[in-house]
């Protein structure tokens, strides 16, 4: 499933190419993803210039000049490519945007779990799809302060509470394992067990494991067409995640990470360094 640096390189790659553009013509090539798409879609998309691209949570918002703004969500596995001539529909392509100078935006999802919806740029905070989410983890108000009154009360595993998007948006569950090992903590400790020592750590972990992952999936697209969606470079650079039974990269160490599984989701870490 695509997470907060995926998405965001999604919404850099898009932003690169469609900011500014008119949209020429919405077509869907099927009425449901994971929501019905909604069917004056088209009509309200169709005209408008794109304003601006950014990402909230796991969502990709295209503000539109009219005032109205599309959200795309890449489920489980969706990807966007950007083409120009459309010269070929990709399989398992289930809308396509076109804009002027010939670009078109493909949404390819086999799983359909993605979606798309259009709403009013003003009214978009208030949306049910962000209305309960918590702070973004990039931003300055997610500092040391922060985390600790969110897990000062809580007795379940730190792991859980920093990947409650109640909480914290877009921190899931292989940046979760990453940020823990990098700051030493345990994923199985007591929310309340953290002291502010260790939210200064795991503060800063969350923030340069997302940002390291932005810079190297970044670095994955290519010229012409871009599919995203999918883990970058970072994978390849992953600490814990994945790495059950091998060597803990800490050349002092060398223990086995050892995986376990916390709220049904594998959890790895390693025993001497995370405490
Ligand atoms: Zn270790």
């Amino acid at each position: 499933m695509p997470e907060l640096p995926e998405v965001q390189t999604v919404v850099n790659g898009i932003k690169s190419k469609i900011n500014k553009h008119k949209i020429l013509r919405f077509k869907k090539y099927i009425s449901k993803l994971r929501y019905p798409i909604q069917k004056n879609l088209s009509s309200k998309v169709e005209g408008s210039k794109v304003t601006t691209v950014f990402r909230k949570a796991k969502y990709i918002i295209i503000n539109l000049s009219n005032n109205k703004s599309l959200v795309i969500h890449l489920g489980m596995s969706g990807r966007i490519i950007i083409v120009k001539d459309n010269k070929k529909k990709f399989k398992h392509t289930h809308f396509s945007i076109f804009f002027n100078k010939n670009l078109v935006l493909q949404f390819i999802d086999p799983r359909r779990f993605g979606y798309i919806c259009i709403t009013k740029t003003v009214s978009l905070e208030r949306h049910r799809f962000f209305v309960n989410l918590g702070v973004e983890p990039l931003i300055e108000k997610f500092n040391d302060r922060y985390l600790l009154n969110v897990t000062k009360n809580k007795k379940s595993p730190i792991k859980n509470i920093i990947m409650n998007q109640k909480y914290i948006v877009g921190v899931g569950n292989i940046y979760a394992s990453e940020a823990l090992f990098l700051s030493g903590i345990n994923p199985k400790n007591m929310g309340c067990s953290l002291t502010r020592q260790d939210c200064i750590k795991l503060v800063k972990a969350i923030k340069n494991v997302l940002k390291k992952s932005i810079k190297l999936g970044g670095s994955s697209i290519s010229d012409h067409t871009m599919i995203s969606g999918k883990m970058g470079y970072f994978q390849n650079k992953l600490q814990v995640y994945g790495r059950e039974g091998l060597k803990c990269r800490k050349r002092t160490c060398q223990s086995p990470i050892i995986r376990i599984v916390i709220a049904r989701r594998s959890t790895f870490y390693c025993t001497e360094c995370q405490k």
